[in-house]
């Protein structure tokens, strides 16, 4: 089991000998090590058994420590960057070579950020090296909210857990590449795409593809949990599968042909908000339950981080 608290000293000290530290952001936990220590950066590939090619985030706390580790900032990325840092939001820019090529899979850009959690900046702001940090989960499966989360999958693995509670957002960052003409986001996630249109106007968004992605978390079947995952569009397209043991994931209303106890609401408040902060906690408990078989989602209103949830669901839904 790794150790669970709000000790700073400690992550610090754990992540400047090379050992990794999970960490809390606003969107989901966090694996930490050393972005500058190799052998740190392999171990964070090893623990979550992710392929290489998935290249990772940076995560440091000012804009002027981002100036070390890329070649420049352009000056849309730096308008975004003053509106939406700390946040839920990741900028691709062309490295420095000081960035092992390890972290970025060999591209020449490198993805990085400033979370919007208190107890990490206050952690980012004690070192003097950048943390890499993708989701705390094994690779394939639903990032982790909870410290809980990551205890389940991965405390076997890492020394220490830094507790900073559920997180607020819920999904993963935004990222967004000025490498074409018009700014294009390669990943829905908790910025909504229309915050960035209203400072840059209208961006290209790619965020959905089956094959050869740019970004690997944009691989279809990423987030698929462990078992039968349907997505419909609406309430009008349910039907009873042949096997009654089934769960279906409702937005804000209840379907009326199905029986209460089966279905599970993500957002009583009728907020995409909510349902993007419960939403991947909804299906880990889910894929828990024996006696669940097959989820059936429906999807939320495509609007602000909605579109990053029907994005989540989508891929969890994908069989390939
Ligand atoms: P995670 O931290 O697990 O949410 O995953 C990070 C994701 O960021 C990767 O799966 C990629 O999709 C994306 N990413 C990181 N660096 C780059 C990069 N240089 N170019 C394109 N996408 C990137
Ligand atoms: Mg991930």
């Amino acid at each position: 089991m790794a150790g669970l608290g709000t000790d700073l000293v400690k992550a610090r000290n754990l992540l400047s000998e090379g050992s990794l530290v999970a960490i809390p952001t606003e969107t989901v936990y966090g694996l930490a090590g050393n972005a500058l220590n190799v052998d740190a950066v392999a171990s964070i590939f090893a623990t979550k058994k992710r392929p290489s090619f998935d290249p990772l985030i940076l995560h440091t706390d000012s804009l002027g420590k981002v100036s070390g580790f890329v070649l420049e900032v352009p000056a849309l990325a730096k308008k975004l960057a003053d509106k939406f840092w700390p946040g839920p939001l990741t900028i691709l820019f062309k490295k420095k070579s000081l960035i092992p090529d390890l972290v970025t899979s060999g591209l020449d850009t490198v993805a990085v950020r400033i979370p919007n959690h208190p107890l990490t900046l206050n952690l980012l702001k004690s070192i003097d090296f950048p943390l890499a940090a993708p989701s705390a989960n094994p690779f394939g499966y639903v990032s982790p909210t909870t410290p809980q989360h990551v205890q389940q999958q991965l405390g076997e693995s890492i020394p220490y857990i830094l507790d900073g509670g559920d997180c607020e957002v819920g999904v993963e960052s935004t990222i967004i590449s000025f490498e074409h003409e018009q700014p294009t986001v390669l990943r829905m996630g908790g910025l909504a795409i229309e915050s960035i249109e209203e400072v840059l106007g209208k961006v290209q968004v790619q965020a959905y593809s089956s094959s050869a992605p740019a970004a690997p978390g944009m691989l279809k079947s990423h987030y698929a949990p462990g078992k039968s995952f349907v997505l419909i569009d609406s309430a009008e397209a349910f039907t009873f599968p042949e096997n009654d043991q089934f769960a279906v994931l409702v937005f804000d209303q209840l379907i009326p042909s199905v029986p209460e106890e089966s279905q599970y609401m993500l957002a009583p408040g009728g907020d995409v908000r909510e349902a993007a902060k419960g939403l991947f906690g909804m299906i880990r408990m889910l894929d828990a339950k024996e006696e669940v078989k097959e989820i059936i989602a429906l999807k939320v209103p495509e609007k602000g981080l909605g579109r990053a949830v029907n994005d989540r669901l989508r891929r969890a839904s994908a069989t390939e």
